[in-house]
């Protein structure tokens, strides 16, 4: 059985690599996601089965129970609600095994002072003591994260004197109480200090960083509960959950790095340097400066007259779930003729993927979507560029403006096309604060208002 059960590991581990790799593309993403998703439910079953943890009564039940949730959440959770939903289910990840951990510690005879040493050795009281700090900091840092994006508590950076020393001072500490655990493991207690004191750097380390800087923190997150769950198959001497924890972990330190890089800043600035602790969301939008302000009919004129058109999506596309009426548009434009194209930003919307996840539910052809480096050189011989909803992703500021926080930031050229339309409600700036140069300029139309109305209003003149 035992055989049979580590060849059931390694097919679950294989199954996970297969379905990381198909996510890379949006074309193969959802078979992946299914295949990742067919070698978590071996691994479960597997582990409970050789362990003998449960009956096939209690399996079942629970995989009803968590499938009954799975499938409630992924229907009531809103796109726009997503990264506080991974954050949760993060911290989730980090509890248990936080959990798992500690149950580990009680069944070997924790706490007692007949502990052997020798039954455990390090191999095991290393990485209970690296669960119970990784797992618990993931949990409450998760929690707080998922609560700024949910606007259940203030979205600024909170900032204090001392923070990061405080910060340093008590993970170091965390290292000596747990030195003090290895060498004699009947300490219990200084294993519940040490979860205490986890738990609080877990929510200092996090309350710093500014509401939209969060994704970043729960990509991060992501990757600590992932070497939590590593750590903790240490203590189990589970294989499964070494690869896969070590999976996530090293996947989300990737996207935790693409996105940093996107947004031209350090990972180290992210996290400490409080970004939008001192802004004003309504210095930008009061600075005297004047727009030509468009109707959907002059948008719709032009675009009836172009052979070539270029659709930047942004945030504000998620906000006005306007992806399915934009799909629309791009079919009536494609049948006058016209070749259009979407240009997707890497860091456009709140999380990685965000906008490719929002065309793919309004079935928008793969082909038809370009990542900024494949079509970045395109906008000079382009007629419209067409942006909905996007803001900071096409602000020219990012090239020139050292002291904007886009500074340096790639951006998508729309300001190259021939003409620019953008769509969006008023002169607000994106999530940087910076006010876009892009809209005084003289070749762009802004039409203001809803981007749902405006597209769906497009739609209809360009039928007509
Ligand atoms: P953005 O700069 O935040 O701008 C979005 C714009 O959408 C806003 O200026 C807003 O203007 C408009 N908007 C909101 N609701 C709208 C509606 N119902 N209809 C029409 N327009 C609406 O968005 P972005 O250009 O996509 O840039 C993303 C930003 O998020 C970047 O700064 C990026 O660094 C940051 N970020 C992204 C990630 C990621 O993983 N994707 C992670 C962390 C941070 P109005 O209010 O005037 O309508």
């Amino acid at each position: 059985m035992n055989a049979l059960a580590q060849l059931a590991y390694l097919l679950a581990a294989v199954l996970f690599i297969l379905g990381l790799k198909m996510l890379g593309s949006p074309k193969t993403a959802r078979t992946g996601n299914l295949i990742g998703a067919v070698g978590m439910l071996i691994a479960i079953v597997v582990t409970l089965t050789d362990q003998k943890i449960l009956d096939f009564s209690y399996i079942l039940t629970g995989l009803i129970l968590g499938s009954f949730l799975g499938i409630l959440l992924a229907q009531k959770v809103k796109m726009t609600q997503m990264p506080q939903m991974v954050g949760v289910l993060n911290g989730f990840g980090g509890g248990a095994s936080t959990l798992v951990a500690l149950a580990e510690y009680i069944r070997m005879g924790g706490g007692l002072t007949s502990w052997n040493q020798a039954d455990a050795g390090l191999g095991v009281l290393i990485p209970i003591v690296l669960s119970l700090l990784i797992g618990t900091v993931t949990f409450t840092g998760s929690m707080v994260a998922s609560a700024k994006l949910q606007g259940a508590m203030r979205g600024a950076p909170i900032l204090y004197p001392l923070q990061k020393q405080s910060n340093a001072g008590m993970f170091l500490l965390i290292l000596v109480l747990g030195l003090f655990f290895v060498l004699d493991p009947t300490r219990w207690y200084l294993l519940l200090i040490i979860i205490v004191i986890s738990g609080v750097l877990g929510v200092t380390s996090v309350i710093p960083i500014g509401g939209a800087d969060m994704p970043v923190a729960i990509s991060l997150m992501n990757s600590y509960s992932g070497l939590a769950g590593a750590t903790t198959g240490f203590i189990l001497s589970n294989n499964v959950l070494i690869i896969s924890g070590t999976l996530v972990g090293t996947s989300g330190i990737i996207l935790t790095s693409i996105m940093c890089k996107a947004m031209n800043r350090s990972l180290a600035n992210v996290l400490f340097a409080g970004v939008g602790a001192d802004y004003d969301p309504n210095a930008a939008a009061t600075e005297q400066r004047t727009v030509i302000r468009y109707t959907p009919e002059d948008a719709a004129y032009i675009l009836e007259s172009a052979q070539s058109v270029i659709i930047v999506p942004g945030y504000g596309l998620a906000v006005a779930q306007a992806q399915h009426v934009l799909q629309e548009l791009v079919n009536v434009l494609s049948h006058r003729g016209c070749r259009v194209r979407y240009a997707i930003h890497p860091v456009a919307g709140r999380m990685p993927g965000h906008m490719n996840v929002l065309l793919a539910e309004a079935n928008a052809p793969y082909d038809l979507l370009f990542e900024m480096d494949q079509i970045n050189d395109d906008f000079q011989n382009t007629d419209v560029a067409l942006v909905i909803g996007a803001n900071d992703v096409v602000n020219p500021a990012a090239r020139y403006k050292k002291d904007s926080p886009l500074y340096g930031m790639p951006i998508l050229n729309v300001d190259q096309a021939r003409t620019v339309i953008v769509c969006k409600r008023s002169l607000s700036p994106g999530f940087a604060g910076e006010d876009n140069e892009l809209f005084y300029n003289q070749k762009t139309m802004m039409v203001f208002g809803d981007a749902k109305a405006t597209v769906t209003n497009l739609v209809h003149l360009l039928k007509e």
